[in-house]
């Protein structure tokens, strides 16, 4: 898509057409079918070579006797992960971190199994993650205070939950969406999949691009220039889509319920700030987010391989 002067028309017609691809790329990648035939792919890489330990690469299986019971035991506590997110978005008056909840740090088994899980075709660890997952939403309905917590089915009879969108390279390069393989199936009570409203845009800023030549990590505090740098470079990664825009104009005739972001690993949280950005963009503001694991300083090296491309 060509850059220079044009008239506004032009513009309209140009960002339609791009937002008609753009949709359609997201249609085919997020399709059942596509998923199937990315999933079966997985399974024939998980079947064909590996049957290593995905965390110790030791014989026999997905996970061996030793690594299994540590992977799971270090999955059990879901907690608030915002320290050391330092690109987190700020909210309300008194801007505070959007609340995340994560179900483990980011290292050690929980690393190696995410790594593996989302880089090398090993999809069944899903066995073990997604219900991870699933603990840190339900944690979540606790550890966020008067967001989601307290008396949320009283009010909202669900929670929206908005996963961030998978990039069409990412999944050519693996042949599925992490991310979806660990939201397929029912969630708990209560959590409704609401995907479709976030879409990336075609080229990141070249703030983006700077942040990750730079290597940027969440090693920093919530203060100071480097930090706000790092919150404005997440911004106009993603955009609202179609549906995020009818979903907020709804909401004139009937509040919409708690938005809550998923995604798999939080580094800087600067994935989740381009997310919030998007939505607040429309009107819709979400209350918080559920990851699996999140980087937690001192940064490991491992998070810029783990990082959602
Ligand atoms: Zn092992």
């Amino acid at each position: 898509m060509g850059q220079g002067t044009t008239t506004a028309s032009a513009v309209g017609r140009r960002s339609r057409r791009s937002t008609g691809w753009a949709q359609a790329v997201d249609r085919v990648v997020t399709s059942v079918a596509a998923r199937a035939i990315g999933g079966a792919c997985a399974d024939l890489m998980d079947l064909l070579l590996p049957s290593l330990c995905a965390v110790c690469t030791r014989p026999p299986g997905t996970l061996c006797r030793d690594c299994e019971p540590r992977l799971r035991a270090a999955l059990l506590h879901p907690y608030r992960a915002e320290e050391g997110a330092a690109a987190l978005p700020l909210l309300g008056q008194d801007l505070l971190p959007l609340p995340v909840v994560a179900t483990a740090p980011y290292r050690n088994e929980v690393a190696a199994a995410l790594l593996a899980f989302k880089d090398h075709g090993r999809t069944g660890l899903s066995v073990v993650l997604r219900p991870a997952l699933h603990r840190a939403m339900v944690a979540a309905e606790q550890l966020v205070p008067g967001v989601i917590g307290g008396d949320p089915r009283g009010r909202w009879p669900r929670v929206l939950l908005v996963p961030m969108p998978g990039r069409a390279a990412g999944f050519r390069r693996r042949g599925y969406d992490p991310l979806a393989e660990l939201l397929a199936g029912p969630l708990p009570h209560g959590w409704e999949l609401r995907p479709g409203l976030l879409a990336p845009r075609r080229s990141p800023p070249q703030g983006i691009v700077a942040l990750l030549r730079s290597g940027g990590t969440g090693r920093a505090s919530h203060s100071g220039a480097t930090v706000s740098g790092r919150r404005r470079q997440g911004q106009g990664r993603f955009r609202p889509t179609r549906a995020a825009i009818q979903l907020s104009s709804d909401s004139r005739a009937a509040p919409v319920p708690p938005i809550v972001l998923v995604d798999d690993v939080m580094t800087t949280g600067s994935t989740l700030a381009a997310a919030v950005q998007a939505l607040a963009s429309t009107g819709l503001v979400p209350v918080g987010a559920v990851v699996l694991a999140a980087v937690s300083p001192p940064a490991d090296q491992d998070e810029r391989q783990s990082d959602r491309t």
